[in-house]
């Protein structure tokens, strides 16, 4: 039990990072704003897609820039008045290309599904052969799952991970490509914890004759930081969501080698977008002259830090973890041995104000309502300034609680203890 001056303590605490709402008279919805600036404030997200982005990206997301309609590209709009946001947009591809080497950078894309969609638009028909890692491996809907356009719209053939190894088998992935000729073969997932060997990929794409996507969604932070081997150069396209691990605004971009520029350009406007979002450009410019900061790459090893310390605490504790372990800001937990859901599991950690997101596991039985693991994220929580003696507690507090799934008074009392730690680690 708290004592009143603890819970006043956490109070004050509260109030002090939450931002008035006072000035929008629309009030069901500032209220509704300022309800769920408290929940990220009080509670944690191991979320491995989430991310907290700084004020000033914030700010410049909030901006007038969404009043303007700029359908085109700098100096070739179909609108006038543009003057002003075609030097933020020329801002932002020459940031782009600076911080990752790109020939070419498309920094339109509304979101990475629409990143990914323009570079099919940019080189495939309906019906041509793509080649993507199944969603239960750790792949994306749109790397060719059949319940999403990639599956429908083109012939998906999936690739998997080892059975035993849970790694990708280069070797496996190969002969798929030499037997189905995919015309685009895509690397990159959503969860997957280890190094992706995007030169091996390429080796792969030259000798079946297909192009090479790399979608680095969740790794840009690290490529953009040199954590994680590029695909730039290597591959012939590389999509990219800004809101993850490279921990900008909502968004999407796109790069390429400088033959497919005008190609890609023309599959973003006008074969599948219209006009730009200038306030979500003009944050990504931001995000990718913060992303150039040395203190940026120091925070990047942090998240990996972090992810390694959990990971190997969970073993210790006699997790099963995918694939054994991580290189990277995430790992998935099999929870099969602890006979426990990825459903439940997730519903028992948001009870203590501890959010992941459920997650398949290779080859998972369960169905992906359910699924049989869940995945863990440290982007978010390294953010709010957690080093590994954090990362350690919260593991064991999230143990306890997947141990204690259906014991309601016992989550309350651990969600008792999550709560000041969460109120203690501002939001940026
Ligand atoms: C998150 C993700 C996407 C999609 O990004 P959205 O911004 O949600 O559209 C695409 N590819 C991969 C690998 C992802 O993890």
């Amino acid at each position: 039990m708290h004592s009143q001056s603890e819970n006043t303590h956490n109070k004050q605490l509260l109030q002090e990072t939450i931002t008035p709402a006072a000035s929008i008279a629309d009030t069901l919805i500032a209220d509704l704003v300022a309800a769920e600036q408290v929940r990220q404030q009080q509670s944690m997200s191991f979320i491995a897609s989430e991310n907290h982005t700084s004020q000033q990206i914030m700010r410049i997301t909030g901006s007038v820039l969404t009043n303007k309609y700029a359908e085109g590209y700098p100096g070739k709009r179909y609108y006038a008045g543009c003057a002003v946001v075609d030097e933020i947009e020329a801002v932002a591809i020459e940031r782009c290309k600076k911080l990752f080497g790109a020939e070419h950078a498309n920094v339109q894309p509304h979101a990475g599904c629409q990143a990914n969609f323009a570079v099919y638009q940019a080189v495939l028909k309906p019906g041509d052969t793509i080649m993507g890692m199944s969603l239960d491996a750790g792949g994306h809907l749109t790397h060719g799952h059949g319940v999403n356009a990639s599956g429908s719209l083109y012939k998906a053939v999936q690739y998997a991970v080892d059975r035993d190894t849970q790694l990708l088998d280069y070797d496996a992935i190969e002969r798929l490509a030499h037997e189905h000729k995919p015309k685009l073969i895509i690397a990159g997932a959503s969860s997957y914890s280890r190094i992706i060997d995007f030169e091996r990929f390429a080796a792969i794409a030259r000798n079946t004759g297909a192009l090479l996507m790399a979608d680095i969604a969740h790794i840009a932070g690290f490529v953009a930081t040199g954590l994680h081997p590029s695909p730039l150069g290597v591959a012939d396209f590389v999509t990219s969501t800004t809101h993850k691990t490279l921990r900008g605004p909502r968004g999407g971009l796109i790069m390429c080698k400088a033959e497919y520029a005008q190609h890609l350009d023309r599959a973003i406007i006008p074969g599948t977008q219209g006009g730009p979002l200038l306030h979500a450009i003009a944050a990504k410019a931001v995000a990718f002259h913060e992303a150039m900061q040395p203190d940026f790459t120091v925070y990047q090893q942090q998240v990996l830090t972090n992810a390694r310390t959990m990971a190997d605490t969970f073993a210790v504790l006699g997790y099963a973890i995918v694939s054994g372990g991580t290189d990277n800001h995430m790992f998935t937990l099999d929870l099969r041995s602890k006979n426990i859901t990825g459903l439940v599991a997730q519903q028992a950690l948001e009870a203590i104000g501890i959010a992941v997101s459920r997650s398949c596991i290779p080859f998972d039985t369960q169905k992906p309502w359910i699924t049989s693991g869940i995945r863990i994220g440290t982007p978010a929580m390294t953010t709010r300034g957690m080093t590994t003696t954090m990362a350690v507690e919260l593991t064991h507090l999230i143990d306890e609680a997947l141990r204690h799934a259906d014991d309601a008074p016992f989550l309350k009392r651990l969600a008792d203890q999550v709560k000041p730690v969460a109120l203690t680690h501002r939001l940026p």
